[in-house]
């Protein structure tokens, strides 16, 4: 929608041919229905945000950074709002707004938009793209003729809301290299069966790690929760961009008591027993930790259950203050793409032209968001990927000759 604007505002004649029945289907459902639509910082942030390929997007992200989308938003008469983190959002608190602005800009530039239309196969003549074959109900099968083709197909997540990964086919078919894709900003599988016990359990303020190859990788404080198969949340999700693609053994750390130092815990834990002096073990960690946790905490350590709060020796307690800032987990996998947030990898940025998303396989084709081997956490960067770029794509496809 974007590349569409910005080669129509051009004075191009563009065709935004969508396979699904309506726009935006994967805009619909970001920021849990509310859409972050981008991240109101400077480029040095966005930068230090993008996992990979930060560096293909400095002319993109120049060219079209985050104050320019919330302009063009804010002046079609989509006000917005920025939230904690610098976080953009629309004020009305719906992401259908954002698509029906973006609907609005395009059919005003001229964009001419044909919904369930599946494009099949690039086409290309003599060295230079040509146009695509697509099919559609209403037309069947037919050849479309253009000067210049945008891919912006999306990734494999949440294939339901059409990103099924077509556009990683049409690169490899028209010569241009992929990275391998993996699931990112997504769940992790815990190999424990003590998680299943834990599910439904958010933890606020919690420091987590992350250790790739026993190698730690990520480490932050905040919120996350267990699910019936692992861990989720802000926290997990974040983490995933840092462990996605890996070929060593992850496994995750966390620390309850983040605030506390071991001996300040000790000192802690030693009060709550004097304060229950002849109470069973396993009826001394109410105040320090959520219901659902005291018991596999308890199994954890090893300290027998019923046994009195004024036996448990200073190394049992050693093992209880060490199990708190240390609760390990080892990761079996990442989730799938059904409930990734992002796809990392995709088409190789050295087979295109970060000055103009050109690539450099095909003079005549552009490629833009998700389907390139490009990522970012989360915090609006994602879709302020997917605007920059194909800003530039679209600029750049309505300049070539
Ligand atoms: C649950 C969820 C929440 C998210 N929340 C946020 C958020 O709040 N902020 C953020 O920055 N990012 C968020 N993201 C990530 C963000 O949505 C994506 O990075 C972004 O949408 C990528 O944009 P895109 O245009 O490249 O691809 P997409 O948005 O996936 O769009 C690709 C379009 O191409 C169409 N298409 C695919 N193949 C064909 C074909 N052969 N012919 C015709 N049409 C085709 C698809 O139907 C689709 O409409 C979220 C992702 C998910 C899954």
């Amino acid at each position: 929608m974007m590349a569409a604007i910005a080669a129509a505002e051009r004075g191009m004649s563009v065709t935004l041919l969508e396979k699904n029945e309506k726009l935006g289907k994967k805009l619909y459902i970001t920021g849990k229905g509310r859409c972050n639509i981008t991240n109101d910082s400077d480029v040095e942030n966005l930068l230090a945000h993008t996992m990979t390929n930060a560096k293909f997007l400095y002319s993109a992200y120049y060219t079209f950074p985050s104050q320019s989308m919330m302009e063009l938003l804010e002046r079609e008469g989509l006000p917005l709002k920025t939230e904690r983190g610098n976080r953009v959002f629309p004020v009305s608190d719906h992401s259908s707004d954002v698509i029906r602005t973006l609907e609005r800009i395009m059919r005003r530039a001229g964009v001419s938009i044909r919904l369930d239309t599946r494009v099949q196969e690039i086409l290309s003549r003599e060295g230079r793209c040509c146009g695509v074959a697509c099919s559609s109900r209403q037309r069947g099968q037919e050849s479309l003729a253009a000067e210049a083709v945008i891919v912006a197909t999306g990734g494999l997540s949440y294939p339901s809301t059409g990103s099924t990964g077509d556009g990683y086919r049409f690169a490899s078919d028209t010569g241009h290299r992929l990275q391998p894709r993996y699931p990112s900003l997504v769940s992790f599988v815990i190999r424990e069966p003590f998680v299943k016990e834990l599910q439904g359990l958010s933890l606020r303020n919690v420091s987590l790690r992350l250790f790739a190859g026993g190698k730690e990788r990520y480490r932050e404080q905040g919120e996350m929760l267990f699910t019936h198969r692992g861990i989720s949340g802000p926290l997990v999700l974040s983490a995933s961009a840092y462990g996605a693609g890996r070929k060593e053994a992850l496994s995750v750390e966390l620390d309850l008591k983040p605030a506390l130092s071991e001996q300040q815990l000790d000192d802690r834990i030693l009060r709550d027993f004097a304060s229950c002096r002849n109470s069973y073990f396993k009826n001394s960690l109410g105040k320090l930790l959520p219901a659902k946790m005291i018991p596999v905490v308890i199994e954890r350590t090893g300290i027998p259950p019923e046994k009195r709060v004024n036996e448990v020796t200073r190394q049992e307690r050693r093992r209880l203050t060490e199990l708190l800032k240390g609760f390990s987990m080892t990761v079996d996998s990442l989730g799938e793409y059904n409930e990734a947030v992002i796809t990392r990898g995709g088409v190789d940025v050295r087979d295109v032209d970060p000055a103009t998303m050109g690539s450099r396989r095909l003079p005549g084709l552009y490629f833009a968001g998700e389907v390139l081997d490009l990522d970012a956490l989360t915090g609006g960067y994602n879709l302020q990927i997917a605007w920059s770029t194909g800003y530039l794509a679209g600029a750049s496809a309505a300049e070539w000759e």
